[in-house]
């Protein structure tokens, strides 16, 4: 196992603490000498062996195992639903190795810049481990449902003024030497969420396209690298299309990718009712682009109507509830045609922030106008 630059392609002997390349300063990826795909058990750590540590080191809350649910409403196509993680989004997989892995660096403290869920998750998870969570957060700009959890499990929060990519540099530049910073340029951190593609690969096969709401673009890289994996060990015959879905109000990846530029174009004051991918300055692009131009994939964008129109829609025609983020997976897929089968990876749970919709409710105060009320709901009674 070894550390290796995307940027200038050095290799480094496996460092815990090492985040990104003492040469360029490009961000790493965790290269395997040797895999293996053996599966057993359930959750992530069924797939030890394509992983960075043994399952009887990890902090672990039985992450991972997701639903695959066929859809009732587009023909060939899957929602991998991970809002049925512990904590209720895909973060918890990275968490599991991720904490494991600052626990056995020796930390005693653990430290994340967040939009919500990776300090729901990190907290969750460094609790289980002894270790201290200290979350850095935009303040005013998260959803309930993830403060509430943060709180929940212990964490110390920060608040600060401005944006996401506010709360990263602060983190970057000032947090690393305190505590072990477990974002998502943490490489050894990626391993656990790339267990996606493995499971969708042990239900459907390799699919043609997968579908990934991106913020930092770590996710979609993480799952591409699993796929790739997958491809190496012959298991594999043809990888699928990566395509990354931005809100167009956070999207400097999907407008530099339409417009053809090599690098992406930063938003100031990014804006979307899906908070979690609400980022300006993605912080793993040089990986995302990678993942959707490798692949053969591509951007979407979708607007804030179209995430909240198929939030509604999938709850009432699926049964999945998703937060905002997790939901523009599914409006990519209302959107654009793809062909071949497609999985929406729906990245959240609909509880994480449920102030984003509108509660419109029914009152009676006699029986007589429950029945009448009955018989407009249900016509012919
Ligand atoms: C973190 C998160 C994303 C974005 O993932 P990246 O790896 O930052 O691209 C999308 N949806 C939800 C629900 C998330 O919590
Ligand atoms: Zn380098």
């Amino acid at each position: 196992m070894r550390l290796g630059c995307v940027r200038c392609g050095s290799a480094y002997p496996p460092d815990f603490k090492m985040f990104k390349c003492p040469r360029c300063g490009g961000l790493l990826d965790v290269v395997y000498d040797e895999l293996e795909w053996s599966p057993r058990g359930r959750g992530v750590w069924r797939y030890e062996g394509m992983l960075p540590l043994k399952r009887r080191e990890a902090v672990t809350i039985m992450e991972g195992g997701t639903p695959l649910v066929e859809s009732t409403k587009y023909p060939n196509a899957y929602i991998k639903f991970e809002g049925a993680n512990p904590t209720g989004s895909f973060k918890d997989r990275g968490m599991t190795v991720g904490v494991s892995v600052a626990l056995k660096a020796g930390a005693r403290a653990v430290i994340v810049a967040s939009t919500g869920n990776t300090a729901s998750s990190m907290s969750a998870y460094a609790s289980r481990g002894r270790m201290a969570p200290i979350i850095v957060v935009p303040k005013g700009k998260i959803a309930r449902g993830k403060l509430f959890q943060s709180f929940l499990h212990g964490a110390h929060v920060i608040e600060i003024d401005g944006y996401f990519d506010e709360a990263l540099r602060l983190v970057m530049e000032h947090g690393v030497e305190a505590a072990y910073p477990l974002n998502s340029f943490n490489p050894w951190r990626l391993e656990g969420q790339k267990t996606i593609a493995f499971e969708i690969y042990e239900e459907v096969g390799c699919p043609d396209n997968v579908v990934v709401p991106v913020g930092n673009g770590g996710n979609i890289a993480a799952i591409w690298k699993g796929f790739k994996e997958l491809a190496q060990l012959g298991l594999c015959r043809g990888t699928p299309r990566m395509i990354g879905v931005q809100a167009e109000g956070a999207a400097p990846l999907a407008r530099a990718w339409e417009l053809g530029v090599e690098e992406p174009l930063w938003v100031d004051d990014p804006n979307t009712v899906a908070t979690a991918i609400r980022i300006g300055r993605p912080v793993n692009w040089p990986k995302t682009l990678r993942a959707v131009r490798e692949s053969g994939g591509a951007f979407v964008t979708v607007s804030d109507g179209e995430i909240l129109k198929a939030q509604a829609e999938m709850a009432q025609r699926e049964g999945i509830g998703a937060e905002p983020a997790g939901a523009a997976a599914y409006a990519a897929l209302r959107k654009v045609r793809l062909g071949g089968t497609t999985v929406a990876v729906v990245t959240g749970h609909a509880l994480k922030d449920p102030d984003i919709v509108d509660i419109r409710t029914h009152y009676v105060d006699s029986a007589d106008k429950f029945l009448r009320l009955l018989s407009t709901i249900i016509p012919g009674t």
